[in-house]
């Protein structure tokens, strides 16, 4: 999987931190924006977020790069109704020489599914293959094509949203895949807004875990989604 960070809101940090200011501030926009140092703008994020006062965060939006995923993965990402997608086309593009597919680590380090799995992906793709070549088209040949079929993405979701994303899918709970990409995009967003992500990740960072009886019993470091 690849996961990239390509573009984001300029001084993430500051910007949510004269919207806070704004709120219970007599001065204007700009006055407020000048006399904000960084370090002062982080206190009052930390602040905040702390207090529940998220729609601050709203302000600011990552946008993310994406490829090398599942489209098992990308149908459980546009369930996040707060974010903007867009994906690589399976009408538009045709899937011949370029064909790839994600194989779950469970499956491919168990020989004897991993094979067959293998084998049938390949055969499934020859089948696709030769309808494509012979005047089906690619927005019905597709329908063939399986879960694991690789695609790309751009994702872009505003701090807020992100927050939420990484609390569900940073979880122990969450499915491999997607786990793994919020995970990167937590490390990414981390580096450019580190006050705003201090605290990200699954609920367990912030309070006892909420799965009851489901519960991994492994909870996970704040640390471990430093970059
Ligand atoms: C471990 C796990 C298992 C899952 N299993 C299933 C499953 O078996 N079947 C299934 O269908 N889905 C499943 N889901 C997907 C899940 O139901 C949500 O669709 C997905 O996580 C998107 O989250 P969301 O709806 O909270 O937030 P988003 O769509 O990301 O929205 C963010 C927040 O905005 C608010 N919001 C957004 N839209 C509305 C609205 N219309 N009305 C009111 N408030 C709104 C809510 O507070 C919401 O939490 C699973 C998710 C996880 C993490």
């Amino acid at each position: 999987m690849k996961v990239k960070l390509i573009r984001y809101t300029p001084d993430p940090e500051r910007l949510v931190a004269v919207a806070a200011r704004l709120c219970y501030s007599p001065v204007g926009v700009e006055d407020l924006d000048e006399k904000l140092d960084i370090e002062s703008a982080r206190k009052l994020v930390r602040f905040v977020i702390k207090s529940g006062h998220h729609s601050t965060t709203e302000h600011i939006y990552f946008s993310f790069g994406i490829e090398g995923i599942s489209r098992a993965l990308s149908h459980q990402l546009v369930r996040h109704r707060i974010a903007s997608f867009n994906q690589q086309s399976q009408r538009y593009v045709k899937f011949i020489e370029n064909y790839e597919y994600i194989l779950p680590d469970s499956i491919k380090n168990n020989k004897k599914f991993s094979d067959r799995f293998n084998n049938l992906v390949s055969e499934t793709h020859e089948f696709y293959e030769e309808m494509v070549n012979e005047g089906i088209e690619a927005e019905d040949a597709r329908y063939i094509l399986p879960n694991a079929s690789e695609t790309k993405m751009i994702v872009t979701m505003n701090a807020r949203e992100l927050m939420h994303f990484f609390t569900v899918r940073c979880c122990n709970r969450a499915q491999t895949e997607i786990r793994e990409l919020a995970t990167i995009m937590l490390k990414e967003a981390k580096k450019v807004a580190p006050s705003v992500f201090e605290n990200s990740g699954p609920n367990c960072l912030r309070m006892p875990c909420p799965e009851g009886k489901y519960s991994c019993g492994n909870p996970p470091k704040a640390s471990d989604f430093d970059a």
